[in-house]
């Protein structure tokens, strides 16, 4: 329980509105950092029915992509009168915009709605991120329905199309020539009309965004802003290449080995981007590439690191408090700015998908695990889960953690356990896919 700041007046506890997509693990993670704290929560996510925590009582329910119709938001409001509201957060892309409509609804600290809307439209990123002089890659929208050839004719190479909104490098194609970027337009305007993207009723999936490919080891920056002050929690390394086609990410590792000064720049960056799109209050995961002359930010999203991997961080002399506790006394008003990351090394590998098929089993995790600094070992793939990699889709066959003292040893450990594992997937039994926007 907190002794501070966090509630002084109230003779309740402080009840803070979570919003999310996901039912799984952070939202587990949030709970428990609730019961520690003695916060209340409060959920609003639209999967309501398959929500099955202890800790969320009466989830609100909402529409995520409501446009600006604003009915999720009076539904959100109605349910504060009767359980008023402390602090909101945003967990995953999606639930942003909401969150910040909200929170403007409630006088509550949080991001300007538009500024959330910028975040996660990366051509309006792209636009706000120019108009402030930072570093970005010739770029034009196009319509899914323009002819391919066309397209490649408009562009420059290396380029990059990929959707405006999705998330998790998911359409994210890398083309080389005219040929390449022909077939890759095809490939992500096929992966738009998918049913279940139709389905989350996205305003943006009817163009594209084509852009320079821009070389460069890459970096995430897990931020947190307070009334528009940014401060870095923590810079991961990505060790594996990211040139392409597709871009899946593997190791995350922290701290990154960095010179000084490189880091200074990426994070100075990285607080001018978050400034550029407006953002304002709340968690910020960021990702950009370091240049010989510059860095380029490829997106700052109004949220924190997602699902399993935020247990890669953890705060405290002994790494006694999880990422999920710091957002939540953030979120209660509290003054975190003293917390900072464990002194320790660590790691997170999610797991890539070997290839595209069917699930059955993994084998060697127990000698996995016994890899020394290997903290644990997460399977979330389901036996006879259809495995679908990128670029059309993209989860994770599961995640390694790490710690060590170093960065080089907490990235070792993780590939070692990596090694020790086997994956059986079977081939997948062709099944009709529904007709693309390509025919
Ligand atoms: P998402 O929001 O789906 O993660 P991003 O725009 O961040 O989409 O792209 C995903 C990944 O693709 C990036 O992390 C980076 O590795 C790669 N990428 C995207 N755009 C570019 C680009 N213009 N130049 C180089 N790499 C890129």
């Amino acid at each position: 329980m907190i002794e501070s700041d966090c509630m002084p007046k109230l003779v309740r506890p402080m009840r803070i509105l979570v919003f999310s997509t996901t039912t799984g693990y952070q939202l587990r993670s949030f709970g428990d950092a609730a019961e520690r704290l003695g916060i209340e929560l409060m959920f609003a996510t639209d999967r309501c029915h398959a929500i099955d925590d202890p800790w969320q009582d009466r989830a609100v329910p909402v529409r995520f992509e409501d446009g600006d119709a604003l009915p999720s938001v009076a539904v959100v409001l109605d349910a504060a009168r009767e359980r008023p509201i402390d602090g909101v957060v945003a967990v995953g892309d999606r639930p942003v915009v909401l969150a910040a409509r909200v929170a403007e609804a409630l006088g509550l600290p949080g991001n300007p709605p538009g500024a959330a809307a910028a975040s996660a439209n990366k051509l309006q990123a792209r636009r706000l991120l120019a108009q402030a002089g930072l570093i970005v890659p010739w770029h034009f929208e196009v319509s899914t329905a323009a002819d391919p050839a066309a397209v490649a004719g408009e562009a420059r190479y290396p380029a990059v199309v990929k959707p405006l909104a999705l998330s998790g490098s998911r359409g994210v194609i890398r083309a080389n020539s005219p040929a390449e970027l022909m077939a890759a337009f095809q490939r992500l305007r096929a992966l738009l009309a998918r049913p279940e993207i139709r389905a989350m009723r996205l305003e943006t999936d009817r163009s594209v965004l084509v852009e320079g490919y821009i070389d460069g080891r890459e970096y995430a920056v897990e931020g947190l802003l307070t009334d528009g002050a940014f401060r870095a929690l923590a810079v991961f390394d990505k060790p594996d290449p990211l040139d392409g086609p597709f871009f899946e990410e593997t190791i995350y590792v922290t701290p990154p080995r960095l010179a000084p000064g490189d880091r200074a720049a990426i994070v100075g960056e990285v607080a001018r981007a978050a400034g550029a799109l407006g953002l304002r209050h709340g968690a910020v995961h960021a990702e950009c590439r370091l240049m010989a002359d510059g860095v380029f930010v490829l997106e700052v999203a109004a949220r924190p690191i997602g699902g399993l991997c935020s247990r890669v961080l953890r705060f405290g002399p002994a790494g006694e408090i999880s990422l999920e506790d710091l957002l939540l006394r953030h979120a209660c008003g509290e003054d975190v700015a003293g917390i900072e990351r464990e002194p320790a090394a660590a790691s997170v590998m999610m797991i890539p998908i070997p290839k595209r098929g069917i699930f059955r089993r993994v084998d060697g995790v127990d000698d996995a695990r016994r890899v020394a600094g290997v903290e644990d070992v997460r399977i979330t793939a389901k036996p006879d889960q259809l495995l679908e990699p990128l670029p059309e889709a993209g989860s994770y066959l599961g995640f390694i953690f790490a710690r060590a003292s170093v960065a080089e040893e907490a990235e070792a450990v993780v590939r070692e356990a990596h090694r020790r594992m086997t994956f059986a997937v079977d081939a997948a039994i062709a099944v009709a896919q529904p007709r693309g926007g390509d025919a």
